[in-house]
Parts: C-alpha cells; sequence; structure tokens
C-alpha cells in the first residue's frame, strides 16, 4: 500500500518513540500492520527492533503450535475395513481427514509418515541428479541425450504421485481412488521409462536389427498403456474376486517388467569385448563389465521390494511392533527407490561409454523412438487416468464401490 510523505513521516517518528505493551499475537500483528501502513497515529507505536521481537515471538509461537498438534490416530478396529493393512496394528489416520490434518500426518507419527518421506525425498534427489546432468550434457543440441528426458521424468514422477497418494488419500474417498489411478499410472509410465533408456543405451549388439529390437519399444508403449487400465480397473473388482483383482493389478506389471528386462540380463549375459570404446580400454574394462554390477544390484533391490510387498514379512510375524517404522511398506518403498537408483548408475555408464559403439554400429536411437513415441505413450496414460477419474467422480456409485486396499 502507499503511503503519503506526510504520512511517511508521521510513521518514521512514531516507531522510534516505542512503547511496547503486552498484546496478544493477533493484537501485535495488527498494530505492526497499522504501524507501518495505516495510521501515523497510534496508541502502541512499534520500533524495528520490537518489530523483529514480535515476529521471531509469533513465528515460533506458530511453529511451536504445529508441532504440539497431533493428529488423533486410530486402532486397527477404529478404521474403515478399507483403511486397513494386515498386521499393521495402531497409527492409522481418521478414514476422511482435513487438509490440515493430512499435512499433520506428515509430521507426526502415523503409519503413513515414513510412506510419505521416503518417496518424497527421493523425488527430490531424482530431481537434482537431472539437474546435474542438464550441466553436464547439451539437452538442446543433442539428440543422443534426448531420452533420458522421459526416462528421468518418469523415475522422478512415480515417487512423487506416490507420495502425494500415501499423504494425501485420505482427504475423502474420491481423493483416495484417484491418488492411486495417479499412483498406477506412474508406474506405468516408469516402465516405459526403463524401456526406453534400455533401448536407448543399454541394449546388447546381438539383440540389435531383429524384429525383437525393432518392436521392443512398441510392444514397452502398449504393455505400460495397458498395464494403467488394468491397475485403475482392478479397483472396481470385488473382493470375492481376489485372483482377478491381484492378476490384473500385479500381473501386467510383473509381465512389463519382464519384458524390459530381457535386453538386460542378454546383455549381461554376453558382454561383448566389441563393446569397448576409447575410454573403457585406457580403463581395461569393457562398457558392459562397468555397469553390470550396478544392473545386478537393480535386480536385487527391486527383489526385495517385491518380495517384502508379495509376503508382509517383517509385521506378519511381529503384528503391531512394525507400525510405524520397519513395515514391509517401508521396504517396498525403500528398496525400490535403491533399484531406480542402481539401474540409474548402469545405464549413466552406458550413456558415457557407448556412444562411440553405438552410433558406429547404427543402434542409435531416431528422434521419433526417443521423444515422439514416450510423448504419446505418456500422454494415453494420463487421458486413460483422466477416464477413470472423470468416471469416479460423476459416473460411480461411491457407496457401492467394493472394498479396497488403499495402497499399491
Ligand atoms: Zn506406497
Amino acid at each position: 500500500m502507499r503511503i503519503g510523505g506526510m504520512e511517511k513521516e508521521n510513521f518514521k517518528k512514531n516507531e522510534t518513540n516505542i512503547v511496547y505493551g503486552t498484546v496478544d499475537a493477533n493484537e501485535s500483528r495488527n498494530l505492526l500492520w497499522n504501524a507501518r501502513y495505516k495510521s501515523p497515529n497510534l496508541p502502541f507505536p512499534l520500533g524495528v527492533h520490537k518489530q523483529f521481537e514480535i515476529y521471531l515471538q509469533q513465528s515460533t509461537s506458530a511453529y511451536r503450535r504445529v508441532l504440539n498438534r497431533r493428529i488423533e490416530v486410530l486402532s486397527f478396529e477404529q478404521v474403515h475395513e478399507s483403511s486397513r493393512e494386515p498386521a499393521i496394528l495402531s497409527g492409522y489416520r481418521p478414514d476422511v481427514c482435513t487438509v490440515s490434518e493430512a499435512f499433520l500426518s506428515l509430521i507426526s507419527p502415523t503409519n503413513e509418515t515414513l510412506n510419505f518421506w521416503s518417496h518424497f525425498l527421493a523425488a527430490t534427489y531424482f530431481i537434482v541428479r537431472f539437474q546435474h546432468l542438464y550441466e553436464k550434457y547439451d539437452f538442446w543440441n543433442d539428440v543422443y541425450v534426448w531420452p533420458l528426458i522421459p526416462y528421468f521424468f518418469a523415475a522422478f514422477l512415480y515417487p512423487f504421485m506416490s507420495s502425494l497418494a500415501h499423504g494425501f488419500s485420505c482427504l475423502d474417498f474420491n481423493a483416495r481412488h484417484i491418488c492411486f489411478f495417479l499412483d498406477y499410472g506412474a508406474i506405468s509410465i516408469y516402465s516405459f521409462g526403463s524401456a526406453l533408456a534400455y533401448r536407448a543405451y543399454v541394449f546388447p549388439a546381438n539383440l540389435f536389427h531383429i524384429e525383437f529390437e525393432r518392436s521392443f519399444l512398441y510392444v514397452a508403449g502398449a504393455s505400460s498403456i495397458i498395464s494403467a487400465v488394468f491397475t485403475c480397473y482392478s479397483r472396481f473388482i470385488p473382493d470375492e474376486k481376489r485372483v482377478l483383482q491381484k492378476t490384473l493389478r500385479i500381473g501386467w506389471f510383473a509381465v512389463a517388467y519382464i519384458w524390459t528386462e530381457i535386453p538386460l540380463v542378454s546383455r549381461i549375459a554376453t558382454c561383448s569385448v566389441n563393446e569397448m570404446s576409447e575410454t573403457s580400454i585406457l580403463m581395461g574394462e569393457s562398457p558392459c563389465d562397468m555397469s553390470a554390477t550396478y544392473h545386478y544390484l537393480q535386480m536385487a533391490a527391486m527383489g526385495v521390494a517385491t518380495f517384502c510387498y508379495a509376503t508382509h514379512i517383517p509385521e506378519k510375524f511381529f503384528p503391531g511392533r512394525f507400525d510405524l517404522f520397519g513395515n514391509s511398506h517401508h521396504f517396498l518403498h525403500v528398496f525400490g527407490v535403491l533399484a531406480t537408483h542402481f539401474q540409474m548408475q548402469g545405464i549413466l555408464i552406458d550413456v558415457d561409454h557407448r556412444r562411440e559403439f553405438l552410433t558406429e554400429n547404427d543402434m542409435l536411437l531416431d528422434s521419433f523412438s526417443g521423444l515422439l513415441l514416450p510423448l504419446t505413450v505418456i500422454l494415453s496414460i494420463f487421458l486413460v487416468l483422466f477416464s477413470f477419474s472423470l468416471y469416479v467422480l460423476f459416473f460411480y456409485d461411491i457407496e457401492n464401490m467394493p472394498v479396497e486396499k488403499k495402497r499399491m
């Protein structure tokens, strides 16, 4: 707000003649606002150092208020059947919570706190990794590194969507379904992003220029779109048809993962000295040998994540002991992110060391497959998610929606 010259003068004069009374936070905030911008004739004109003191006092007490507030945590019996997790007995948030309760649950100990932070921090980490790469490569002019853009977008998106889903799915029942549609969609996009990066940098020489290589990305793209449709649709399948429900949800992700891993396994099994680039000859190793360790670690981490998710170990043997920390869903998140980290390390080694080899042997990804195909797949998956969300919001009787586990 503009203040005139005369008012400004009075304001300065008043500000230097401070008498600071005991006032509550709201009153002092109003006085401060008035002293600065409104009336030059205040009963309590405030000096700069006192203003700072008040700001400090207010912000500290607001911070304390947030920290002292705790979201109501509930036990297994107190929440709806759809919110319960096997062998997790306490730490539940209310079935439907307010926005402030959802935020509070992220800084208070509930059984979603670690799920949120593990994936939120991972998403932040992947952004930082990409920022470093942006400084290293010329993304504007170097077509060779373009496939890294959709790959890193996918690697960021799935933990980010998952953290949103875990943090805010309690807002209402519609929000829960939409959050998990986004979560499934992001995993499908990540599945295609991995296939794209493998085709661009990891593919073994023995699989190039054959039908498998020509169809690899199209099959991976179609399979990602189908997995998005199936996983979203699985939320409408009643619990009595649990086998069909699980087959649609887990089965298609497994199919997509196995298809994506075929070239990687083949590459590791047939590490070839033909791949040696100038740089790696100096180091005495082929790019395959250099990246293989990370690819093994990726598969091992993914194995641990899947095992924990499928078996509910360790909470299955100690119900109630791992409600807030150390349960199978936490292992799924942490080892899932580690798998992505190791995959990224392996891919980036190949990006640096296979450029020459891939160029000389006419194995580079064309710009359609490198950028337009991923764009098509990503937009198609978002269209699927949008359609399911519209259906839930406007056409589906949410009361009749089958009882459904809340997490993926
Ligand atoms: Zn999760």
